[in-house]
């Protein structure tokens, strides 16, 4: 996806320890026009699959699994990071370990909202070591639903997640590959060569 190419070159900043700060458009202020984009570029690749559920996690994943879930008119369910007291029914969960915060999660979805017959597409925000994607691929399993993709905006292709999803056997589609966060410089997979 060029425009978001050419927004994650212009605006973002790289921190310390291969990690990209998008916050002017994803993580903290939202570019609905863009999310919608990335939204619509996911459901074009999906559309013929059945889609049920869009899944994703809390919190920067939501505006582009709410913006892929308009397009395929399903709910968006999102797992949460912790569970909530108005939670009070059965739920699947697994923890996520999360490579940004350095820090493990216990994440839940209720068992009311995904089920053997949905057929589902996951998407997050950024794709790293895949522990986010790996984690809600594990939490369909448990529901005997099936993953139909997974959508991701932008991969950092120098990371192990890409390859930890294929081996699952799952489809990955990303708008938006990294290839290096060297020198506070993003270099985009395919950039420089002819
Ligand atoms: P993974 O689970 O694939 O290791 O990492 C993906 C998760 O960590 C995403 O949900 C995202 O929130 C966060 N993450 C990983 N790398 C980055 C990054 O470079 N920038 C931002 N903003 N988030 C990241």
């Amino acid at each position: 996806m060029e425009k978001l190419q050419q927004r994650v070159k212009e605006d973002g900043v790289v921190i310390d320890g291969g990690i990209l700060k998008v916050d002017s458009f994803l993580n903290h202020q939202i570019d609905p026009e863009l999310m919608y984009e990335v939204g619509e570029t996911i459901y074009n690749k999906y559309k013929d699959e059945g889609v049920t559920k869009v899944l994703t996690i809390e919190a920067s994943g939501i505006a582009p699994a709410i913006m892929a879930a308009l397009k395929f008119k399903v709910p968006c369910l999102f797992a949460k990071k912790s569970v909530p007291s108005t939670l009070t029914e059965e739920v699947y969960h697994t923890d996520i370990h999360s490579y940004t915060k350095n820090k493990t999660s216990h994440v839940v979805v209720s068992k009311r909202f995904l089920n053997e017959n949905d057929r589902v597409v996951i998407i997050d925000d950024f794709l790293a070591n895949g522990e986010a994607a790996l984690g809600l691929y594990n939490l369909v399993q448990q529901a005997g639903a099936t993953c139909v993709g997974v959508g991701i905006v932008v991969e950092k292709s120098f990371q192990s997640g890409k390859q930890r999803l294929l081996d699952a056997g799952l489809d990955v589609t990303s708008l938006c590959e990294i290839a290096a966060l060297d020198n506070g410089k993003v270099t985009l997979v395919g950039e420089g060569e002819l």
